[in-house]
């Protein structure tokens, strides 16, 4: 008899996207001529720079060739050609010491934080971010790594309480964790960590033994020079964390796919009797007997990225989510929200009170506006919507004018 994984009966039943998809088919199919502006999604909305457009038509004509065919590419980690522009543009140019061959190229973060879990044994202690990216959590649940799921928490889990008092960025537990799962800037809460604050969490790693799972999928949009961008900024970091980069927020490769995790070979993690292994020797073991590599013009167009016009045209499709970032956080202050995000993140994360999906029907039903509601995220959400930048600028300027109707205080 086939059996099931039981595991997966433990996850929370609704998934958040779709029930707000459930949600807005419902008020679309009874309201047909209310045109609905969706402020809620996690995924961006203008094309391509031209740079990686043009990289990319080249790597297809060079596949088109028998003298400049590829096949697999380097057992599956990347070509050497974009893990030097990373490691060069990405780390060396902050001061961080992160060489080529501890890159390993991906078709995403949300695959690459998922995956990485499968490395770890099953009876280590997991602290995660409240609110938080759900795929940290799942992945763990998928895997037995929690118990049943109790007004919407898993048993064996650490949250990390984000909050209005800690400035949404969680200090380091009092209990020891092996496991830490961080995002900066965050999704949802658009919060950014400082020096000091990531500095404590190296330190906690180092006293605990305990490895750092860095996501910095939304670098692209720091603007302050003193918020550090890498977690290899911090000394000592190389030896406890792994960080994970994504393209799909920096320049636009949602639809491309094409991301990369980063694991120093100082990094190791014990055995039973103590004895240290390095996590990138099997990572390398795991990414190339599972994965197979990045198509060649998605990596010749992720390349392009980091070319003068690339970084531009990066920096001016980031800027323009930014100002969208910027007058949805203005709007909901002069209304008298307190906000979070929004300057160095395209998440703006509004105090609203109450309960999120109250909050959430309202707009949609009144105004045909689209947020996410925070508790989704986790029980810290709940009082909170997340509010995305990713749309044109009209959009949000529309957005606003609607929202501002009903919610003059
Ligand atoms: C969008 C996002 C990613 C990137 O996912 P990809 O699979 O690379 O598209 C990673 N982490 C977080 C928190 C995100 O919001």
């Amino acid at each position: 008899m086939i059996r099931i994984n039981e595991n997966y009966q433990k996850l929370a039943a609704s998934y958040l996207f779709s029930e707000i998809g459930r949600r807005i088919s419902a008020f679309a199919a009874a309201n047909p001529d209310k045109p609905i502006i969706r402020m809620g999604i996690g995924d961006v909305t203008e094309p391509l720079p031209p740079a990686c457009i043009k990289a990319f038509h080249e790597g297809v004509d060079e596949m088109a060739n028998r003298a400049t065919f590829k096949g697999y590419d380097n057992n599956g980690v990347g070509y050497d050609f974009l893990r030097k522009l990373i490691a060069e543009n990405d780390f060396a140019a902050r001061g961080a010491n992160i060489s080529a061959d501890e890159i390993f190229v991906s078709d995403g973060s949300k695959c690459d934080t998922g995956n990485i879990q499968e490395l770890f044994a099953n009876d280590i202690t997991i602290a995660v971010p409240d609110p938080v990216y759900t795929v940290y959590v799942d992945t763990n649940v998928m895997a037995g790594r929690t118990g049943a799921n109790e007004n919407g928490r898993y048993d064996g889990l650490v949250y990390l309480e984000a909050n209005e008092a800690n400035g949404f960025v969680p200090a380091v537990p009092a209990q020891k964790a092996d496991l830490i799962y961080l995002c900066f800037p965050n999704n949802p809460t658009g919060a950014t960590a400082s020096r000091e604050q990531l500095t404590a969490w190296v330190e906690y790693a180092h006293a605990n033994k305990a490895l750092i799972l860095f996501d910095a999928a939304y670098v692209a949009f720091i603007r302050d020079p003193k918020i550090p961008q890498s977690i290899f900024e911090i000394e000592g970091a190389r030896e406890v964390a792994i960080e994970f980069r994504s393209f799909s927020k920096t320049a636009g490769f949602t639809g491309t796919r094409c991301a990369y995790t980063v694991i120093p070979k100082d990094l190791v993690a014990y055995d039973k009797s103590g004895k240290a292994h390095s996590l990138h020797a099997m990572w390398n073991r795991r990414h190339t007997t599972k994965f197979n590599g990045v198509s060649y013009p998605v990596q010749k167009a992720a390349a392009a990225v980091y070319s003068a016009e690339g970084q531009t045209q990066v920096r001016e499709i980031t800027d323009y989510y930014l100002r969208n970032a910027a007058h949805v956080r203005k709007v909901f202050t002069e209304l008298g929200y307190a906000c979070t995000g929004g300057d160095n993140s395209p998440y703006i994360w509004v105090k609203v009170g109450g309960d999120s999906w109250d909050f959430f029907d309202r707009l949609l039903n009144e105004q045909q506006v689209v947020c996410t509601p925070g508790a989704g995220f986790g029980r810290c959400g709940q009082g909170y919507v997340r509010l995305s930048a990713f749309n044109s600028y009209e959009n949000v300027v529309t957005a606003m004018e609607r929202i501002s109707k009903i919610l003059k205080k």
